[in-house]
């Protein structure tokens, strides 16, 4: 008789398919052909030479998308929080004082993760749907005197997109580095690393980029990288380790690079590939892409009587639409239907928007006409079949 007391499981002796299916909420967004052939291209080494113009190339894109000259860019081997944790694991030590913009549930993530590593965290918090005024940020940098400063440039949560001029140079004013999570807008949103004073800025593969998810850009200014190199302690985490990862990705000084932890090798062909499009696309006319239609789509929502949850126009996100939940109608039921009818995927709030919203994310190869007018049929229908109890 076999020693093995589990079997094999019944259910993995069977193949499996997956539906396709229009991917039209927050993320992850619809991965096109060509992105899913430079994934399936075969393996290679991690440290082969071949992978490693791969890197460089990577590099080069995340440069480009995030208008930087930075030589300390990478992409970590993980999703939007990976690159959340290395940002804040690296740049800030235990009993540092931190401050965060609370905007949506980006910003509570992020004091979270500050606190867990024994940082004295301090918050700013304004309501779903809003953002905050230069003057606000400094008065709370010239009260808290903090070392990092985190903001969410797109609040997928609310549907925001945050004003990033002059934020920098005021935190440069009080010694304080300037962190941006642009994981929901890059590509989608004007921001400019360099210009703009930004010290750490990551965002996702699975957003704008249309590559699957598993890989996090992320580049560090000089100024971040001094802080950084003159820690007085190593960062908690061993496998974010910036002075690790900027080895493995050739950033240091050092002429070879070391093994740190094996790298998501046809992940970073499919990231290769993302950041090739844009950078084909032209960063601007991706912008101005994702504005165009995410205008055509707010239109369309009152036209069919639904109302943009952002009221400020210019501070709706073009990658992520905030509708606000129709009234009298159960928003599960919405989603449902749209998911068993039309095969799309939109969805509800999160964190502080639960309840208060719908979320329709039209991002990279989804932000199009053709897309929206889908998306307004769909709730049409919805509006027409769900149930609604009188308001
Ligand atoms: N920040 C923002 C603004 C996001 O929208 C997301 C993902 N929805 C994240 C961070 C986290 O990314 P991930 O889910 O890839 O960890």
């Amino acid at each position: 008789m076999s020693p093995l007391y589990v079997p094999p499981p019944e259910c993995l002796l069977k193949s499996f398919t997956v539906p396709r299916r229009y991917l039209f909420g927050p993320g992850p967004s619809n991965v096109p052909p060509r992105i899913l052939t430079a994934g399936s291209q075969p393996m290679l080494g991690h440290l082969h030479a071949e992978t490693i113009e791969i890197m460089d190339h990577i590099k080069s894109g995340i440069q480009y998308a995030f208008q930087t000259q930075n030589r300390m860019t990478l992409a970590v081997s993980g999703p939007g929080h990976a690159a959340m944790e290395c940002a804040i694991f690296n740049s800030v030590e235990c009993g540092d004082s931190v401050l965060i913009a609370v905007n949506g549930i980006w910003g509570e993530r992020a004091a979270e993760i500050a606190e867990r590593i024994g940082a004295k965290v301090n918050k700013i918090v304004t309501s779903a749907g809003s953002y905050f005024r230069n003057d606000e940020i400094e008065q709370a940098l010239s009260k808290y005197k903090p070392v990092l400063f985190f903001l969410t440039h797109g609040e997928s949560s609310t549907g925001v997109v945050h004003p990033i001029d002059g934020i920098g140079e005021l935190c440069h004013r009080y010694n304080c580095l300037f962190l941006v999570d642009s994981v929901a807008a890059l590509g989608g949103s004007p921001i400019y690393m360099d210009k703009q004073d930004i010290d750490i800025m990551y965002t996702g593969s699975q957003k704008v980029l249309n590559v699957p998810p598993g890989t996090a850009p992320i580049s560090f200014s000089e100024r971040a990288c001094c802080r950084i190199f003159s820690r007085k302690t190593k960062p908690v985490s061993y496998f974010l380790d910036l002075s690790w990862l900027a080895n493995y990705w050739g950033c240091d000084r050092k002429s070879a690079r070391a093994y740190h932890h094996t790298g998501p090798v046809t992940a970073l062909y499919s990231l290769r590939e993302g950041l090739a499009i844009l950078a084909e696309t032209g960063l601007e006319n991706s912008w101005k892409r994702h504005k165009d239609v995410a205008a055509y789509f707010h239109e369309g929502l009152e036209r069919i009587g639904l109302k943009p949850f952002v009221e400020d126009k210019k501070a709706r996100l073009p990658t992520v639409t905030t509708i606000v939940a129709p009234p009298g109608y159960d928003w599960r039921e919405i989603t449902g239907y749209i998911m068993k009818n039309h095969n799309i995927e939109i969805s509800g709030g999160l964190g502080p928007s639960v309840g208060m919203v719908l979320r329709v994310g039209l991002m990279g190869c989804n932000s199009n006409k053709p897309y929206v007018d889908m998306i307004l049929e769909a709730l049409t229908d919805a509006l027409k079949h769900c149930h609604k109890s009188k308001v």
